[in-house]
């Protein structure tokens, strides 16, 4: 789950990191309101960003400086409503302008095929790290943290000399990233980006200058699995910007992803689902999901899921394989027929149910008389047929 940056700055501001404080507004005028507290204490100009999750809002007009309250409400009247990469902006986040004398980049990311967190850093801040990578990727440095005792200090200092980021921001360097370090792994996140992070001046009332480094903007991803431990994280969950069918499968609590082929697969279990899948692939067919409706599905979770896959267009045939353990083949059988009841849409499936009522679920299938509902009594059966049927299928309205 991505978060928001006025979320991810939240959680950065807990492990005590250095974020500029920052307000949200929902409207122009809000925006405005916040503000006034900042050009009250000092701020020459305000920063306007858009909260949507997508990468780029700068260049997309996304971002924008305002020099006073009232310009604020300005460029918040132009992003509020903009619509950035599909995502529209609902929220922006006000703080006082930094003046930036330097951008970095830095971030952890959980790297599994080495069991260890990675941190990559570069002095190439401010622009995507995907456009790093591709055109200067020797401007990246990476390092993993110790697997027990996390980043240590010589490490972190490793970095920042790659970095060219030595000399008088080491010590804090060392701190931000052992604290994204900490971030991460209080929060079970997968991803904590900082870009830009800055070298940001600050004018003191004695008419010096003080440099210190900031994070101004923050991308946090959490581990999926994990949020069942973090409702507090769960609750930063944007709706708004999540795909629907996403929405829908988590309410139902169903596994579901959607996939590009045209054989809808509704099957119980993790396990046996990649199995079908693979068995798809290999009779020469192509999933259009993946779906565990898990242990003991009832009808009205049945007739859900099938809502889920007929809502993909391009499913031209649906493969229904369970094995009845926890989850009753009759359940199925009447959510099946439940569903087929409800649809707009008719396509044909293919239906192997074994184990626990199997032959009640076959009745209830053979009573319901729809010639669209084909039982197969083996798995081997029941792919060979659904690819066959789907290849030869055209949507029907
Ligand atoms: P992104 O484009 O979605 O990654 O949004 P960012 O928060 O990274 O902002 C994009 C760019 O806007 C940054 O790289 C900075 O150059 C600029 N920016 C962001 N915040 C400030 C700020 O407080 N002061 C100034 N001067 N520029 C900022
Ligand atoms: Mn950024």
């Amino acid at each position: 789950m991505k978060l928001q940056e006025y979320h991810a700055k939240k959680l950065l501001l807990e492990r005590g990191l250095p974020v500029p404080e920052f307000s949200v507004a929902e409207t122009p005028a809000e925006a405005g309101r916040a503000a006034l507290p900042y050009f009250a204490t000092g701020a020459g100009r305000v920063v306007v960003k858009a909260q949507v999750l997508v990468g780029g809002r700068g260049k997309a007009g996304g971002v924008k400086l305002a020099a006073s309250p009232e310009e604020a409400e300005q460029v918040a009247a132009q992003i509020l409503g903009l619509d950035i990469k599909g995502s529209l902006v609902r929220r922006v986040l006000v703080a006082p302008a930094a003046e930036i004398a330097q951008e970095f980049y830095l971030s952890c990311v959980l790297d599994r095929s080495a069991r260890k967190v990675l941190f990559m850093g570069s002095a190439e801040g401010g622009v995507e790290i995907e456009q790093v990578a591709a055109e200067k990727p020797d401007a990246i440095s990476y390092i993993h943290a110790h697997a027990h005792l996390g980043l240590l200090d010589y490490q972190a200092r490793l970095l920042a000399y790659e970095m060219d980021l030595g000399g008088p921001h080491l010590r804090e360097f060392v701190t931000i990233a052992k604290g994204l370090y900490a971030t991460m792994i209080a929060n079970d996140a997968d991803l904590v980006e900082i870009n830009p992070l800055a070298i940001v001046r600050d004018h003191l009332p004695d008419a010096t200058a003080r440099e210190t480094l900031q994070c101004l903007d923050a991308k946090i991803t959490i581990d999926d699995s994990a949020l069942e431990r973090h409702p507090e994280l769960e609750a930063m969950r944007d709706l708004d910007e999540e795909d629907p069918v996403d929405v829908a499968a988590r309410q139902q609590g169903l596994s579901f992803i959607r996939l590009d082929g045209t054989i809808g697969c509704m099957v119980n279990g993790a396990g046996l689902a990649m199995t079908t899948m693979d068995l798809i692939k290999r009779a020469g067919g192509e999933p259009a999901n993946f779906l565990d409706i898990g242990g003991g599905a009832k009808a009205d979770k049945v007739a859900a899921a099938m809502r889920l896959i007929l809502a993909d267009a391009s499913v031209r045939a649906i493969l229904v394989n369970i094995f009845g353990g926890i989850a009753r083949g009759d359940e199925v059988a009447h959510g099946l027929v439940e569903a087929r009841a409800q649809q707009e849409r008719h396509v044909p499936m293919v239906v192997r149910i074994v184990g626990t009522n199997a032959q009640e679920a076959a009745r209830i299938l053979a009573d319901a008389g729809d010639p669209d509902i084909q039982a197969a009594a083996s798995l081997d059966e029941a792919v060979e047929r659904v690819v066959a049927v789907a290849g030869a299928t055209e949507v029907r309205a």
